[in-house]
């Protein structure tokens, strides 16, 4: 693709590590100008080597302090990727309240918080993508927290979309299938899968990729970053309120 965002300025969370690091490298090859990125991970962050300016915000995203702070210091956007998330995997017989509460809190009211601010900062005909999941289209055993949070969000986009639709901002959630990040690690079933393998990450990793999907392979972090690139560019100035499935037909 190729897009020009020289000028542009851009939110990205959950922006040190797997498909949100992957956005801010994708936007700054692209000319991007600013980059507001947001993540847990402080030194993570600080790892970054991007060629434009970059305004780190070490935090947690359900921090509503951090929001406030960064509503009155990052300027305004044009672009926000709301992509921070956690995994959590237990069933729901056994899952506590907390672990409940832990995945939720993160996917949806931490994106909640995110898009709330975004709203106020970015300028009209900008664009904003939420990073969901399958999990939010389909059941699968032990994503119930996950899966809960993340069909939550793709509704929270499509309400943000309408209401933002009168000032030409646009809003799409990406709806990964497998893409091979750090986050699977959290998810018990996973670490199964990479004991049975004899602890080999990649072997597992592999097995779960062509097991789960008709192509036999999950995306990449830069795949799920141009495919966000492209919801937020001109060429989908029609493109809003919608959820865009990048899942190597696992649903299919
Ligand atoms: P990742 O673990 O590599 O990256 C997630 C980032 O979010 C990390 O840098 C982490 O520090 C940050 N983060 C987590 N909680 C945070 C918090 N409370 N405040 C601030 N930052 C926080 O995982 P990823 O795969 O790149 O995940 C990005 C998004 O993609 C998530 O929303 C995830 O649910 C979604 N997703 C991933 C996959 C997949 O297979 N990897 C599939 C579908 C959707």
């Amino acid at each position: 693709m190729t897009e020009d965002l020289t000028g542009k300025r851009a939110l990205v969370t959950g922006a040190a590590s797997g498909i949100g690091a992957a956005t801010a490298r994708w936007l700054a090859a692209h000319g991007v100008t600013a980059l507001v990125l947001v993540d847990l991970d402080g030194p993570g962050l600080a790892a970054l080597d991007m060629p434009c300016e970059v305004l780190p915000f070490p935090g947690d995203v359900t921090d509503e302090a951090l929001w406030d702070r960064i509503e009155a210091e990052a300027g305004p956007l044009d672009y926000a990727v709301i992509n921070a998330g956690i995994a959590g995997g237990a069933p729901i017989a056994t899952m506590t309240l907390d672990e409940w509460r832990a995945t939720l809190s993160v996917n949806l009211d931490g994106a909640f918080l995110a898009l709330r601010c975004a709203t106020r900062l970015v300028r009209d005909h900008g664009a904003m993508v939420l990073t969901a999941s399958v999990s939010g289209l389909k059941a699968e055993p032990g994503t119930a927290a996950y899966g809960a949070s993340k069909a939550g969000l793709m509704q929270l986009g499509r309400v943000a979309a309408k209401e933002l639709a009168p000032r030409g901002v646009r809003v799409n959630c990406i709806a990964p299938g497998g893409v091979d990040t750090p986050i699977w690690d959290q998810t018990p079933f996973f670490q199964e899968m990479i004991a049975q393998a004899g602890g080999d990450r990649a072997a597992a990793m592999a097995a779960l990729s062509g097991a789960a999907t008709p192509l036999a392979r999950f995306a990449t972090a830069d795949q799920i970053a141009a495919q966000i690139g492209f919801l937020l560019s001109d060429a989908a100035g029609t493109i809003t309120g919608t959820s865009l499935v990048s899942d190597g037909g696992y649903l299919l």
